[in-house]
């Protein structure tokens, strides 16, 4: 019998494990673990396992219609593989290699010896663009655009599934509650591919310039990510799409209006979708990066300390600077944010605030319901400075207040307390004289803290001793190993002088 181990691959297009095993010929087992050990990981939150479920559940439906059935079990993979393997036998365990954190890594490890100790042949499959053991970091584009150009296969039909009597479990079941998210997309292959479609066809036009704004990406970016990160859509598939689609806007070019514009914002979505290959392959070399720092001797260095009220206060929007605190409200709400606001997020905490990237990175991932490992911890790297290679990234909050929203009406949706204050002081409340204070019930310090710390001094400090911390023959020697294993090979472009001249000095956001 074939088990075929649904991971976070949720779907039945372009799934190459669901597709071996409807042409073995054998009967089958699709299996779905709901594995309440990750949930005492401290990067997990159940808004993970939940929205895995849901989208599981849309599965199962799916699957029926191709003749198949998804078993739910609850438990460790361990335990339950072998379970399986004693009471009916398992020639073949088929899954896609999954690149997760350490300890998927770890659990991976464990599934490995159960299938040679009860002879058991595990077949991994490559997924999206990831390459396992890759040889040398050169030639990884070059192999990850071979995949993406591989052909897309619809859902399978099988003959021989093994039916499921149990019932679909629940998280409240396990004792977990997850928290509501506002606006939390419809879960499912079905559901990604709509989104897809309206993105590439009616909403991505404005992608381009829409995208840095915590408002405007919510309508204008694709809003993909919870789905790749539980495999609802295959890269591939979003790749050709995307492909298809600019080529057929070029070639239309009486029908359709803002050519120009559609083409340069689709090619800039085609780049992020290899970005995210890109950074998930950094975990897949180096599977401890949500533990270790690529530059332990920077991190070391560093000496950043847990101090309680600047990590509360950072995590609950309440540090004084409105736009951060915007910002962090609207991520736990929703459970989304875009890429410049958690950039920013990651900035403050690490520059201003001197807070350790482990336990602030933690935090976001169990805010983002989109958590993908490879690229949270690749990011969290590298803008907390402690990847060695990248420039250090330290966001003006006030700044991009002002850029991202001039007239200050996303503070006052998220920071009601702030809502009658005139848009002049909306960025800097605590510039507003008392008596305009008092007629607008609105004192700082009572209902709106003053800054936790100054911002531009802070962030000047907490710059200054990055750069300190970089210093040293050991810190040098590892930055450039990390540029050896893990830096982007782009091709040197007519611009790159220019950037050669950057990517050395400090940049300010
Ligand atoms: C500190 C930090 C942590 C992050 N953690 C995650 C995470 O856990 N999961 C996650 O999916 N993204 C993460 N990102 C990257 C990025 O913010 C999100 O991918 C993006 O905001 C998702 O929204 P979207 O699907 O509308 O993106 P779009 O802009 O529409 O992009 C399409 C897809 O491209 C990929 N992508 C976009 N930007 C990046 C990027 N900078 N790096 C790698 N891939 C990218 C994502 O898969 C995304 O779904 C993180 C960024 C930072 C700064």
């Amino acid at each position: 019998m074939d088990v075929v181990w649904f991971k976070r691959d949720l779907r039945t297009r372009d799934h190459v494990p669901l597709l071996s095993a409807s042409l073995s010929g054998k009967s089958v087992i699709c299996l779905f673990i709901l594995e309440p050990q990750r949930l005492e990981q401290e990067d997990t939150d159940p808004i993970h396992l939940q929205w895995e479920l849901d989208c599981a559940t849309d599965l199962s439906e799916t699957l029926k219609k191709s003749g198949a059935h998804l078993h739910f079990k609850v438990g460790d993979a361990v335990e339950i593989l072998k379970e399986i393997d004693l009471s009916l036998g398992i020639d073949r365990l088929l899954s896609h290699e999954e690149t997760g954190n350490s300890w998927s890594f770890e659990r991976d490890k464990k599934v490995l010896d159960l299938c040679r100790n009860r002879g058991i042949k595990w077949i991994e499959f490559p997924n999206n663009g990831i390459i396992r053991r890759l040889p040398d970091r050169d030639i990884w584009k070059r192999e990850r655009d071979k995949r993406m150009r591989q052909a897309l296969s619809d859902a399978p039909v099988f003959t021989k599934s093994v039916p499921f009597e149990g019932a679909i479990p629940r998280l409240s079941d396990i004792g977990y509650f997850p928290r509501e998210l506002k606006n939390r997309p419809e879960p499912g292959e079905d559901a990604a591919i709509r989104r897809l479609d309206a993105f590439l066809r009616e909403y991505g036009k404005e992608y381009r310039w829409a995208i840095s704004s915590p408002s405007l990406s919510v309508k204008h970016g694709s809003g993909l990510s919870p789905y790749f990160s539980s495999g609802s859509l295959s890269m591939r598939r979003a790749v050709q799409k995307t492909t298809s689609r600019i080529e057929w806007i070029r070639k239309s070019r009486a029908h359709v209006e803002d050519q120009e514009d559609w083409i340069k914002s689709l090619a800039s979505f085609r780049r992020r979708l290899a970005w995210r290959c890109h950074f998930i392959q950094k975990m897949e070399m180096e599977p401890d990066l949500d533990l270790v720092a690529q530059n332990t001797a920077i991190d070391l260095n560093m000496d950043r300390v847990l101090d309680n009220e600047r990590f509360t206060r950072w995590k609950d929007g309440g540090t004084g600077w409105p736009f951060l605190d915007a910002c962090m409200r609207q991520l736990k709400s929703t459970g989304w944010i875009n890429f410049r606001m958690r950039a920013m997020m990651m900035s403050a905490s690490s520059y201003n605030l001197w807070l350790p990237w482990r336990d602030t990175g933690a935090y976001l991932a169990r805010q983002f319901l989109d958590y993908e490992p490879g690229i949270h911890w690749s990011q969290v790297g590298m803008q907390s400075g402690t990847t060695g290679i990248n420039t250090i990234r330290a966001y003006s909050m006030t700044k991009q207040g002002r850029d991202q929203d001039p007239d200050g009406d996303y503070i006052r949706k998220w920071v009601p307390e702030l809502s009658m204050v005139p848009t002049k002081y909306i960025h800097e409340p605590w510039k507003m004289p008392d008596s305009l204070q008092d007629s607008i019930s609105c004192n700082i310090g009572r209902d709106y803290p003053h800054p936790i710390v100054d911002e531009v001094e802070s962030r000047k400090m907490g710059i200054s001793r990055s750069y300190s911390a970089r210093g040293g023959e050991e810190a040098r020697r590892i930055s450039k190993e990390v540029l050896k294993t893990h830096g982007s090979r782009r091709r040197p472009t007519r611009n790159s002088k220019k950037s050669r001249a950057t990517s050395t000095q400090l940049k300010l956001f």
